[in-house]
């Protein structure tokens, strides 16, 4: 049966690590307990708040009503066409530990998505990305359980519209549904994806190492483990681990600008970082933003901005109002100095 607990510190349910409290609490690990947690929610009147692993969120207070955490288990593989193949992940499991585990059985695609924390039910909530894919690239389908009604039902690509670190769930579908499974298009045939500047760098530099013939390309010779392992190692170098430095990843969007305008900018700030999107917009660095505003480093009041990656807010000891205060007078720094507005990625409880 079913556990709910009054009064649950959230410390170690969010990586920013805020003691927030949930005044009700409970984990469930199927689709029968998720129903039966909603009954429990509708019976006693108290809200619902849906949590995986914590590491896209900004606890700023606690949490009133039942906060479920989800751990549904299971990775299935459910068609299997030639090459093309479809499986079946459970929203409760751990994203990083799927990656390696399609990895090991031969099925590629999420390897540039290594080591990005979390469980794999929130992945679409923001269409998570990194290193040249986004999770709608490897996208099959998903379920969800509506939250006032308890209906289950599929949703395909179009339903979903996702977007850049965006998707129905962070618009119109906002707090509405409990996705409990995901299916993924991967590939038993590698074809791997090497386009994004850090990680072409990153090979560049491993070039030697590599020991490639005269002649050889990357695509002959690595393979979407050797890409899997090359990510995690920039992710590790270049972003805090929250078990040590407590934080939620990148805090701000990339903006997105308009080509003219990022010309301006960049006769500016020549080494600005900057990605076509081939639609007449580019997307540009926050953390270059931030880091030519003056933050980089800044501390106070137990929050700061991370010494080696601007782009990451850190908790070292303080509360989640002052992240949030922290985040606004950042915002308000960069709008002034280069007129561009910074969104918050992740989602903030207050
Ligand atoms: C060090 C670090 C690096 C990161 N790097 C990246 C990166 O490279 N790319 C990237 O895109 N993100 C990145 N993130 C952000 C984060 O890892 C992802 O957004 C991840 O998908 C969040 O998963 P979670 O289980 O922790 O979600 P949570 O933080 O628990 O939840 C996030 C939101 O999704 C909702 N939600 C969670 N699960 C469900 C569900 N099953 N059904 C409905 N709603 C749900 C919650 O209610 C909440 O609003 C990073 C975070 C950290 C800490």
């Amino acid at each position: 049966m079913l556990q709910i607990t009054k009064k649950v510190s959230l410390q170690k349910y969010n990586t920013f690590a805020l003691p927030s409290t949930a005044e009700y609490f409970c984990s469930v690990s199927s689709q029968a307990e998720l129903s039966e947690a909603l009954a429990w929610g509708k019976k006693h009147k108290q809200s619902i708040i849906i949590l995986g692993a914590g590491s896209n969120v900004l606890l700023v207070g606690d949490l009133a009503g039942l906060v479920v955490h989800i751990s549904i288990l299971g990775i299935e593989l459910t068609s299997q066409k030639e090459d093309d193949l479809v499986i079946k992940v459970g929203a409760g499991e751990n994203w990083h530990q799927l990656v390696l585990k399609t990895l090991e059985m031969g099925w590629n695609g999420l390897e540039n998505l290594s080591l990005i924390p979390g469980c794999v039910g929130a992945a679409p909530i923001q269409n998570i990305g990194a290193y040249g894919v986004e999770l709608s690239e490897r996208f099959d389908s998903l379920e969800v359980t509506h939250k006032a009604t308890g209906d289950v039902r599929r949703m395909d690509l179009s339903d979903c519209q996702f977007g850049y670190r965006d998707s129905f769930f962070k618009q119109s579908g906002q707090d509405e549904y409990i996705i409990t499974a995901v299916s993924f298009r991967l590939s038993a045939k590698p074809d791997i994806c090497i386009e994004y500047p850090a990680l072409k760098q990153a090979l560049m530099k491993l070039h030697t190492q590599l020991q490639m013939k005269h002649g050889q390309s990357f695509h002959e010779i690595l393979t979407p483990k050797m890409i899997s392992d090359i990510v995690s190692s920039i992710r590790r170098s270049k972003l805090p681990d929250p078990a040590i430095i407590p934080n939620a990843g990148s805090f701000f969007k990339n903006p997105v600008i308009s080509l003219e305008a990022e010309t301006a900018l960049k006769k500016e700030y020549p080494d600005i970082t900057s990605y076509d999107l081939y639609n007449g917009n580019m997307k540009i660095a926050a953390g270059y933003l931030i880091e030519k505003a003056g933050w980089k480093g800044f501390q106070r009041n137990g929050v700061g901005v991370h010494d080696q990656q601007a782009l990451v807010l850190v908790n070292l000891g303080g509360s989640g109002y002052e992240l949030l205060s922290l985040a606004s007078d950042i915002q308000a720094s960069v709008l002034e100095k280069f007129g561009i507005a910074l969104e918050i990625e992740p989602r903030v409880y207050q």
